[in-house]
């Protein structure tokens, strides 16, 4: 099969890059703009094989979508590009606009034209996979899930973007036939994540001896997924015939921002000790809270757990631990 990826050289989707091409034999064309939070290394271990591509483009460009479809011929989308940091869509959000409402838009009408042109074979076989978050659904209180069918509430421009990106891709379906799916998914963590996010911020920081800034009193909780579970999730939606489905995928594993810090720098005390003796937790600095943040964020996903036999295999400490090691090496 081909897979058309978009923002492979980012976080999550260099990693569903590696895992396509080290573990099943399709093709994979890897279209990324190399925005500040890609890393094109993230898939040198991958680049010389003969079944990937790669190509540098901003989904914003509709004439060279068009054109990319008619010469790959994709059998499946999966779209991960996106401007993904809530921080900076606070800051400036019209590239969050631009790249999640307008780009989700441009291959939405991309695949649209292209599959015009395909055998009903082709078309009943085309998917366009939709990657997206928990935030979409706003803040949980103490108790309760995010489900499917969890109304919309978006709290950042970031969310928001997200939202609008997913009710595109189900009106595509509904309106045009477009073979979709999605999912939801909580918070990643592992490898090549750019270090504005939390946990490699926290790593960097701390073996730099710089503070480490903690929104309001860090109480605010996420459920955290190892991005090697995401992308193995994403892998099963995707092969099996799962057109117009929606399905949240989650850890099951709360922590709050606070209990994420203060494992990262128990495990850098225990594995690299300051040299002064101190703690890293000396470096924790709280600082004013995020304007909208959200409190509680969990997911439900015992529907992709009975429907496609999906569940995290990856144990949070151990994940949490090994992904610090790889930072430690990337950084020496
Ligand atoms: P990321 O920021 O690490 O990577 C995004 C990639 O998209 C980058 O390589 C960037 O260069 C590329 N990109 C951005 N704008 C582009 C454009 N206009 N044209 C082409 N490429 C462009 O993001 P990520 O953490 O890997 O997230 C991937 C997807 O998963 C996003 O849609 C995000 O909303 C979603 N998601 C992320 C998380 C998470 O915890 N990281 C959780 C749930 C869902």
């Amino acid at each position: 099969m081909k897979f058309l990826i978009t923002g492979g050289a980012g976080f999550i989707g260099s990693c569903f890059v590696r895992y396509l091409i080290n573990n099943t034999s399709h093709q994979v064309l890897n279209i990324d703009k190399l925005s500040y939070a890609s890393d094109i290394n993230s898939v040198n271990s991958v680049s010389d094989s003969k079944r990937y591509k790669f190509i540098k483009d901003d989904i914003c460009n509709f004439s060279n979508l068009k054109k990319i479809f008619l010469e790959y011929q994709p059998d499946y989308v999966v779209h991960l590009a996106a401007e993904s940091h809530v921080d900076r869509s606070i800051n400036g959000p019209l590239e969050f606009i631009q790249t999640n409402v307008i780009g989700t838009f441009n291959l939405l009408e991309a695949s649209r034209l292209y599959l015009k042109e395909q055998s009903k074979d082709k078309k009943n076989l085309f998917r366009f996979h939709h990657v997206s978050t928990d935030e979409v659904y706003g803040s949980l209180g103490e108790v309760g899930y995010f489900i499917e069918t969890t109304p919309y509430d978006p709290s950042s421009p970031y969310s928001a973007t997200k939202a609008s990106s997913d009710h595109l891709v189900r009106a595509w379906h509904r309106t045009f036939n477009i073979p979709i799916s999605l999912s939801n998914c909580s918070n990643n963590y592992g490898p090549f994540q750019s270090t504005d996010k939390l946990i490699p911020l926290t790593i960097k920081n701390a073996l730099l001896g710089k503070k480490i800034p903690i929104y309001g009193d860090g109480s605010q909780i996420r459920d955290w997924l190892h991005v090697e579970d995401h992308v193995n999730a994403i892998y099963k939606i995707i092969i099996k015939p799962m057109v117009g489905e929606t399905f949240n995928i989650g850890g099951n594993n709360e922590r709050t921002n606070l209990d994420i810090v203060n494992s990262i720098c128990n495990v850098l005390d225990s594995i690299k000790p300051n040299s002064n003796n101190k703690s890293y937790k000396e470096l924790i600095s709280f600082v004013s809270d995020r304007p909208g943040h959200d409190l509680r964020y969990a997911i439900d996903s015992s529907k992709i757990q009975k429907e496609l036999d999906w569940k995290p295999m990856i144990e949070f400490e151990i994940g949490l631990r090994k992904t610090i090691e790889w930072y430690l090496k990337e950084i020496d």
